[in-house]
């Protein structure tokens, strides 16, 4: 579904920020990318995002090289969440969550019963929809963010260190529900986190950078057994 191919990014101010990353995710696939800081982690995915190109190499989605992907088309195959998650505070939950649905002129009927569904989906009350940011918990602001990535029901999921703002035990739960999520809906996410105890938690592939390269692709069940 997709796929790098010896993708390198130097910044202008000549850092090699990422080295050679060749990699292929397959659809439904949930692949954590993990590693110090400073490693390449956001970059990698600010590249996938298409925010930055590659200084060489190529991405691949379902076969079609990025470039070749016009910008509108591949943003709506896309969901990013960023650990800022950055509701906007005018706008009910409702309308924050399906706000990419309006931009691609679904009807308020429409809209509406995206998100009650979406709620639905991630155990949230009906009664949310209506409210807004700032009456919501940072955890519960953080659901939202996930919920809006999913709304336009994107194939696959960008997700940069989404759970780091919160506190271990709502981190958690988080983390669970994303898990289910992403298996219920068969979404691919390709998440970015320090931390190996959340990777091993997500991960069905966990992917080891250092100094912008590769250096370990395994399961979990793999990386627990290594010594
Ligand atoms: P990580 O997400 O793993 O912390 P980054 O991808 O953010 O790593 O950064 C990788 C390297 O690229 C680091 O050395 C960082 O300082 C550098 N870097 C990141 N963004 C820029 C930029 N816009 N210009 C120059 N160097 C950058
Ligand atoms: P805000 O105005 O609140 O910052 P954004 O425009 O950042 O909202 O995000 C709205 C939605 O658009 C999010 O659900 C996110 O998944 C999606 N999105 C934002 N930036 C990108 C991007 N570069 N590529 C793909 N999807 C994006």
């Amino acid at each position: 579904m997709l796929e790098y191919e010896h993708v390198s990014k130097r910044y202008t101010d000549g850092t090699v920020a990422v080295e050679d990353f060749t990699l292929q995710i397959t659809k439904g696939e949930f692949v954590v990318l993990i590693g110090p800081s400073g490693c390449g982690k956001s970059t990698t995915l600010r590249m996938t995002n298409r925010l930055i190109e590659p200084t060489s190499g190529t991405i691949y989605l379902e076969g079609h090289d990025y470039r070749t992907i016009h910008p509108v088309v591949l943003r709506r195959r896309l969901g990013y969440v960023i650990q800022q998650i950055g509701l906007m505070p005018h706008l009910t939950i409702a309308d924050n969550i399906t706000f990419v649905l309006k931009l691609m002129g679904a009807s308020k009927a429409e809209r509406w019963r995206r998100a009650e569904q979406l709620l639905a989906l991630a155990n949230m009350d009906t009664s949310y929809l209506n409210k807004y940011p700032r009456e919501l918990s940072g955890g519960q602001q953080q659901r939202v963010g996930v919920l809006r990535a999913l709304a336009h029901d994107p194939e696959l999921i960008l997700m940069d260190e989404p759970f780091g703002a919160l506190d271990p035990i709502t981190r958690q739960q988080l983390q669970d529900e994303l898990k289910r999520l992403q298996r219920a809906m068969h979404k691919t996410i390709l998440f970015v986190t320090h931390d190996m105890d959340e990777a091993l938690r997500l991960a069905d592939r966990i992917v080891m950078m250092r100094d912008g390269r590769i250096v370990q692709v395994d399961s979990p069940e793999r990386l627990l057994r290594t010594p």
